[in-house]
């Protein structure tokens, strides 16, 4: 049997950590029995997904060293390797299920689920909607059949008894069967889900161990039973801890950077990152911090896993980095780094623009820039101090925008613009007022080109960091008072 393991991420958002994280997991079990490691490209959210966020998925996890064998920029025997290129292939195999009575098609409305739910909640069970409850009357499913309404495929789960998943690393995971809904495979657009499309995918793309985070332990049932239904061979399940925030939440952009472009910025080089990510529940035999990834391969045992949540820490992470910049690299080397990370050609010209007018000199370059290069600004109260607006009004602006922020799927200029008028606007605070703080937030200055365009530059997660670091600085926000901002902010209309 040749090893073949996947990483499937969806293209939403901007790369994250726990994506190159689970990658390196499967890169080295794979490289270590000689096999393969493919990449997909889960994209049947059609709303959420883009092309820029796949093509920085791409450009992330090769930045790190993790190239696949098979993927959707590479082809390779089983592809197309992007689900959206997959649908006949789905819509065939929901067609298997439903013609073996293992799914069915469901025409209930919204309402009616709604009105179901609520009636198993006052009956006082605590249990999933299953097929019994969704099932019309024969004369019913015929009248909606006929009128062309919507409809999706559910899978038929069992109403009782016990669900028995094996996990690499776990063991025997049980989960009651009466807790599991009748899974949508299909949705009413004909698109598949999560489920049935990794279901599919993984067997026809001969996968033979799924390692995967801790999140998708609940799918295991319903992934089981779609193996069984189809009578398939169901890959090796390994679910790995998640990683954590310092105060053991999960990892998340709310509370700390998760992008990878953000460690990219911050100048972090690939090697510490994933040297510091394969030490998250990880450990070489001999417990030395320091390891690359050929050492981290060689000396691979996916059985040598602790399912304690690995806390991601930026302080170990930076002590880290320091270390491969002193120990690993000549002052040559170190200099090709710094030209490549920020005094490169192409970051140059994203930048000049932008100061082009506002300086005399050549020299006043760098003073002009220093913070798009910088990664947390030292700023104190005093730089909040000229600002119209109250500190305590400040601090406001900076918390509800951080928020605001944290919504947007996409990082562009008018989309970052549109979201910050328009809470200045809900707030009822000229833009002008509105942007200072943010100003001083993100640039450390009043004095320079568009806060918009610094944000951009910047990236999310580095002008989130700052946003957040500007809070800390004021003073931070008190659980009560974050509390009341809280309910505010989610009285204010959405953009
Ligand atoms: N598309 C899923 C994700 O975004 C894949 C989960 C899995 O590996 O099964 O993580």
């Amino acid at each position: 049997m040749t090893v073949r393991t996947r990483i499937a991420p969806s293209p939403t958002g901007d790369p994250h950590v726990g994506t190159a994280y689970i990658a390196l997991f499967n890169y080295c079990f794979a490289r270590q029995h000689g096999g393969q490691f493919v990449l997909r490209i889960e994209d049947t959210d059609q709303a959420r997904s883009t092309e820029h966020s796949e093509q920085v998925i791409f450009d992330s996890l090769r930045w790190l060293g993790l190239e696949w064998d098979e993927g959707p920029d590479k082809g390779g025997e089983f592809g197309p390797y992007r689900q959206s290129e997959r649908s006949e292939i789905y819509r065939q195999h929901a067609e298997q299920l439903l013609a073996a009575d293992h799914a069915f098609k469901c025409y209930r409305t919204a309402e009616e689920l709604n009105e179901l739910r609520a009636a198993i909640k006052v009956s006082g069970e605590n249990r999933a909607l299953k097929y019994a409850d969704l099932v019309l009357s024969p004369d019913e499913q015929k009248k909606r059949e006929d009128s062309g309404e919507p409809f999706v495929v559910r899978l038929r789960v069992p109403d009782t008894g016990k669900c028995v998943v094996e996990d690499m690393l776990r063991g025997e995971i049980e989960l009651d069967w009466s807790t599991v809904d009748a899974q949508i495979l299909l949705k009413s657009d004909g698109m598949p889900t999560y489920h049935l499309a990794n279901v599919v995918d993984d067997h026809l793309m001969k996968i033979t161990h799924v390692i995967r985070g801790e999140e998708w332990i609940n799918s295991a049932p319903k992934h089981k039973l779609l193996y069984q239904y189809f009578n398939w061979k169901m890959p090796v399940l390994c679910h790995l801890p998640l990683l954590r925030n310092p105060d053991k939440s999960k990892l998340s952009k709310r509370k700390n950077p998760t992008s990878i472009l953000y460690y990219q910025r911050m100048g972090y080089l690939p090697e510490a990152v994933l040297n510091y990510l394969g030490r998250m529940g990880w450990s070489m035999p001999d417990e030395r911090e320091k390891f690359s990834l050929a050492e981290m391969q060689a000396e691979f045992d996916i059985k040598r896993v602790s399912l304690g949540g690995p806390i991601f820490d930026l302080e170990k992470l930076s002590w880290l980095n320091g270390l491969w910049i002193r120990e690993s690299l000549s002052v040559e080397q170190l200099a090709d780094r710094l030209i490549e990370w920020g005094l490169n050609r192409q970051r140059l010209l994203e930048v000049v623009p932008h100061v082009q007018t506002r300086i005399e000199t050549l020299s006043d370059f760098l003073p002009a820039t220093s913070f798009l290069g910088a990664g947390m600004l030292a700023l104190n109260e005093d730089d909040f101090s000229g600002n119209k607006l109250e500190l305590k009004e400040q601090i406001k602006v900076l918390q509800f925008s951080l928020w605001r922020l944290d919504q947007l799927l996409d990082w562009h200029r008018d989309d970052i613009f549109a979201a910050l008028k328009g809470l200045a606007e809900q707030l009822d605070v000229k833009l002008k007022l509105f942007l200072a703080p943010l100003f001083i937030a993100v640039t450390g200055t009043t004095a320079t080109f568009s806060i918009l365009d610094a944000m951009v530059l910047l990236g999310s997660d580095m002008s989130r960091a700052r946003i957040r670091h500007a809070i800390n600085t004021l003073g931070g926000v008190s659980k009560k008072q974050l509390k009341a901002m809280d309910k505010e902010f989610k009285s204010l209309p959405s953009e």
